[in-house]
């Protein structure tokens, strides 16, 4: 995820907080400072730091479910709404998603029970008054965890609770018509939120928006998946491409890219192999301080990960999506170059499906 920075490092996961969650520590700092002073704006980031302290546990709490089903999680960002754990798969069975979906907010529901004990006494008055430093830090930290795990059991992608509701109905139909019912759920709950919204806090119209793409992301992502079911890699992917050879030079490369509208090109050795991949940008790059007769292999792309033409299609959507990869290169039995997979192919693929679900795809060149 962009505008995100690493704070640290637990296990296997990498902890990120996005730009936008500092922007609301900030502003809630801010606030009290305005209101009550230095005094009462030392006590908010105080009770920040401890609120973020929450979401990272709670986050753990999905990212240490998931591990029981052997899913890893490379890491974790913190948003102003909790935190997303980029899981590199998703659980197989409705029954685990909905294991890892609800750890997270029983986390903070844990930890509000063991707060309000130390408490021993529970004002519902006080635990309304969260930005009011009067109250008890530790009754504020149980009000926010409870408000923690409340706000994301809302049954909205890309809340834990649009997982539940995607879970409990992936039991019922299918995990694709599931993930459309809840992400309509979920955009319907936007939508609503930001309406309260323009009559109350303009927070609410942010995160409105945040969970609305959000949904949107997540019905994208199935239909892509819906789009390509039961089609290999060699259906979608690019055949007509410039491919450079090995012992190219920068000069070559230049050449290549003004006779070609293409953005990527795969360099092969001398065996039709895949070796590398070149990007426009890599190569306007390798201008500025390669000279004409430097070698390609100087500045592509290299280890690339390949793809056989005979993989489903549904695969390589995975791939993407985990991966920040221009483009795919596709290739057969014996490890030949046979094809180019991007962005650009699936989103075709996509399109062509949409205006004729039932089209067949001629090619199968495995
Ligand atoms: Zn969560």
């Amino acid at each position: 995820m962009r505008w995100s920075l690493t704070i640290g490092r637990f296990g296997e996961t990498a902890v990120k907080i996005h730009v936008t969650f500092l922007l609301l520590l900030a502003w809630i700092g801010f606030s009290a400072w305005r209101q009550q002073g230095a005094a009462a704006a030392r006590d908010s980031v105080v009770f920040i730091v401890l609120i973020f302290a929450c979401v990272v546990l709670h986050e753990f709490g999905h990212i240490l479910v998931a591990r029981r089903f052997g899913i890893k999680t490379p890491e974790v960002t913190l948003l102003p709404i909790g935190g997303v754990a980029s899981m590199q798969s998703l659980p197989e069975k409705p029954s685990q998603e909905l294991a890892v979906a609800i750890a997270g907010p029983l986390v903070n529901l844990a930890i509000a029970v063991v707060l309000l004990a130390l408490v021993g006494r529970i004002d519902a008055a006080d635990m309304a008054r969260l930005d009011d430093p009067r109250v008890s830090l530790l009754a504020r930290l149980a009000a926010a965890n409870v408000f923690l795990a409340v706000f994301n059991l809302v049954p909205a992608f890309p809340m834990d609770g649009g997982r539940v509701l995607r879970a409990l109905l992936a039991m019922k139909m299918g995990r694709p018509r599931a993930t459309r019912i809840a992400a309509a759920i979920g955009q319907a709950f936007a939508f609503g939120l930001g309406f309260l919204g323009l009559f109350g806090n303009p927070l609410l119209i942010f995160i409105a928006i945040f969970v609305y793409v959000a949904a949107a992301g997540e019905a994208q992502m199935t239909a892509f998946h819906e789009s390509a079911r039961g089609l290999t890699v060699a259906q979608a992917m690019e055949t007509r491409f410039a491919a450079v050879p090995a012992h190219a030079k920068l000069s070559d490369a230049v050449e290549t890219l003004l006779a070609t509208a293409e953005p990527e090109f795969p360099v092969v050795d001398a065996f039709g192999k895949p070796i590398g991949l070149m990007m426009r940008r890599d190569i306007l790059a390798a201008l500025k301080d390669h000279d004409r007769e430097a070698a390609v292999a100087d500045f592509m792309r290299a280890p690339i990960e390949t793809l056989r033409a005979t993989t489903p299609l549904e695969a390589a959507i995975d791939r993407f999506a985990q991966q920040d990869v221009a483009g795919l290169c596709v290739v057969d039995r014996d490890g030949v170059l046979v094809g180019l997979l991007t962005r650009q192919n699936l989103a075709e693929m996509m399109m062509i499906k949409s205006m004729r679900p039932d089209w067949r795809f001629e090619r199968s060149r495995a």
